[in-house]
């Protein structure tokens, strides 16, 4: 048996078998430099597709940030720490007004959780509108609000208070890209949602949704569908939740985060992901006023929220993206590598769809370009022959790819991208290139 085999018959018998793992053959990586990761025969790979380590897998700054703290404290938000307050007053400052008040926690999932409970405490309400195919997180309540997992193998179905509408797909949906009003038909399927609510004598707590939905396969709102939305929940009372646990942090280049390229201000942002470059942070911010609802005599405490590692992480990261100008960085390199994957179109007719902002990209895999058949396997394929050739991408949906880099990705390495993409399309017989 070869120590992959061992490793894994290992974890076979202590971790829940559905803890999945990635690839046919299980990589077992043992080191991570910026854009690289390094499995245990010393083999690189090109991470095309981690958005957590965000500015860079083991960033040196971020490292010795983390260092440093563990080494003089490591305590809770009980105590007096200014760096609780400095990291919480940095994140909010990348917000717009009125996003001022700010709660730390350690996952996207517990920020999601507390998020739901603001607009509950504002609104006194439980309905709640989310997008089809979304993923919240991984708690009780999440995954009641996740249709990719209580539609998905396991799931028990919609709860009656969660109201789903489609996702404004301008690919695959009922309106597409070359429609403008593409936005705005698809937020009427919103207006529908609160009818029918109202009907039944119900009234919306909110709306929730990821700026750009992720596992729904890196769809791109179109322009003014989020105005639209907000304009008719807001008008029903609810409050808008934006999910930016993918998102943000510079990430689409143009914008800080996805929302403000849809010109709104959410009520609730959520954080996770990218701020603690994978150091486990999340973090909500909201508006006073419903942080004030939210304070209503019960305390909130979590453990590991903002305790003062984190924080010290949290300001490193903060540092690193300012000092490196990652958000241009990220339109930059992200605008080339969306230009090159374009440019493979005539190559392949397995590419029905490419579409991105900065260096969040999806490229939508299907068997005919009219049909729009789905091409899962050959997706999947395309995964693992990248894989062979040293490139890490990862599947979005049934039938998608996901480019996401760590934002320190450069134009060369993301040409590396996609000639090795190019590469694995042939492989499969789907290029005009042979390998
Ligand atoms: N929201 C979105 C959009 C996510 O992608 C995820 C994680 N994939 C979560 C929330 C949950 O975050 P976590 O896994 O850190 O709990």
């Amino acid at each position: 048996m070869t120590s992959t085999d061992e490793m894994l018959s290992a974890r076979r018998r202590v971790i829940g078998r559905n803890v999945s793992i990635g690839y046919r053959r299980p990589v077992h990586l043992v080191r991570g430099a910026m854009q690289y990761l390094f499995d245990q025969d010393g083999r690189r790979y090109l991470d095309g597709y981690n958005n957590v380590p965000h500015v860079g897998h083991c960033h040196p700054r971020v490292v010795d940030a983390a260092e440093r703290q563990m080494r003089a404290l490591n305590t809770n938000t009980r105590y007096l720490h200014e760096s609780l307050a400095r990291y919480a007053a940095r994140l909010t400052a990348t917000l717009p007004e009125p996003l001022r008040v700010c709660y730390l926690v350690s996952s996207g999932s517990e920020a999601n959780e507390l998020a739901l409970r603001l607009a509950r405490a504002h609104t006194r309400r439980r309905d709640l509108i989310v997008l089809d195919a979304a993923y919240h997180g991984n708690t009780t309540t999440l995954i009641d609000i996740s249709p990719y997992k209580f539609n998905g193998p396991g799931g028990a179905g919609r709860p009656s208070w969660v109201h789903v509408v489609p996702v404004p797909d301008v690919y695959r949906g009922t309106h597409k890209k070359y429609d403008p009003q593409a936005g705005a038909k698809y937020a009427a399927a919103v207006a529908r949602s609160l009818d029918e609510m109202r009907a039944d004598g119900a009234a919306p707590c909110g709306f929730i949704a990821e700026s750009c939905p992720s596992v729904a396969g890196q769809i791109m709102l179109p322009p003014g569908y989020l105005a639209a939305v907000y304009g008719h929940v807001r008008e029903a009372g609810g409050v808008c939740i934006a999910d930016e646990v993918q998102t943000a942090c510079g990430r689409l280049g143009t914008h800080f985060y996805g929302f403000e390229q849809q010109d709104v201000v959410p009520d609730i942002v959520v954080l996770g992901k990218p701020i603690g470059n994978g150091h486990p942070i999340g973090a909500v911010v909201t508006t006073a006023e419903i942080a004030a609802s939210f304070d209503n005599g019960m305390e909130f405490f979590s453990t590991f929220g903002g305790n003062t590692v984190s924080c010290a992480i949290g300001l490193a990261v903060l540092d690193v993206l300012e000092d490196e100008r990652l958000q241009a960085h990220a339109q930059r390199v992200g605008a080339h590598l969306l230009a090159r994957l374009r440019s493979l179109t005539d190559q392949s007719p397995l590419i029905g769809d490419v579409r991105g902002r900065g260096l969040m990209i999806g490229v939508e895999l299907v068997r005919d370009r009219q049909t729009k058949e789905r091409a899962t396997t050959e997706r999947d394929r395309v995964v693992s022959e990248m894989f062979k050739r040293g490139v890490l991408i990862l599947g979005a949906g049934p039938n998608a790819l996901r480019f996401a880099p760590p934002l320190v990705i450069t134009k060369p390495q993301a040409d590396i991208v996609t000639d090795v993409f190019e590469q694995a399309l042939g492989a499969i017989g789907q290029g005009q290139l042979r390998t």
